[in-house]
């Protein structure tokens, strides 16, 4: 996808141990009518799979999914990274955070994500895929089909697209990055 190729090499900026940020059109401030490309984008990859709901994690994948879900006309659901009081029903996993370099848990109500789901996950990033197997984790203990999963930015220098794949789902991303090093961006496509 050119524009969104073209943002990251105008806007990202590198940091040490392999971090791209991206603050200034997706984690922090949004650029909603990039975001709506890249809902369009995700759609058009996934057009023929049959989809009936859209899940993320949020807080970044949040913007992506919204779009996404306004654009099929389909509901969004979120993993969250705190359990509410008031949730019961809970699905629940344990995620390895590679930017924050601690584990945390994500929950979802049984309520939203069940064995009739049919569902497209997508995020900002796929670096390690520990997020991703999260969601695997997820959607098996629901009994929901997990169609694919989708990333606005995948870093293939960290191999994440292996977890997915290995899990026989299929992976799609919008902008593959080969390597920060010398906090140089190098992109594939
Ligand atoms: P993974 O679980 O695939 O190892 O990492 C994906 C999650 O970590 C994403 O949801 C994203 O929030 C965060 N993340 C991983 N790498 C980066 C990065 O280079 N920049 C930013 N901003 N977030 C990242």
């Amino acid at each position: 996808m050119k524009t969104l190729r073209d943002r990251i090499l105008k806007d990202g900026k590198c940091f040490p141990g392999g971090i791209l940020k991206v603050d200034k059109f997706i984690n922090h401030q949004l650029d909603p009518n990039l975001m709506k490309q890249i809902a369009v984008e995700f759609i058009r990859r996934y057009a023929s799979s049959e989809i009936n709901k859209i899940i993320t994690v949020e807080a970044s994948g949040i913007a992506p999914a919204i779009m996404m879900g306004f654009l099929l006309d389909l509901p969004v659901v979120f993993a969250k990274k705190k359990q509410p009081s008031t949730m019961s029903g809970m699905l629940s996993t344990t995620v390895f955070s590679f930017t924050k370099q601690r584990e945390y848990h994500i929950v979802l109500s049984e309520e939203y994500l069940g064995p009739k789901d049919k569902v497209l996950f997508v995020d900002d990033f796929l670096a390690y895929g520990n997020a991703a197997k999260g969601i695997i984790d997820l959607c098996r203990q629901a009994g929901a089909e997990l169609v694919g999963m989708g990333f606005i930015i995948e870093k293939a220098f960290q191999h994440g697209r292996e977890v997915i794949e290995q899990a026989g789902i299929r992976c799609e991303s919008l902008a593959i990055i080969e390597s920060l090093d010398n906090c140089e961006i190098k992109l594939k496509y």
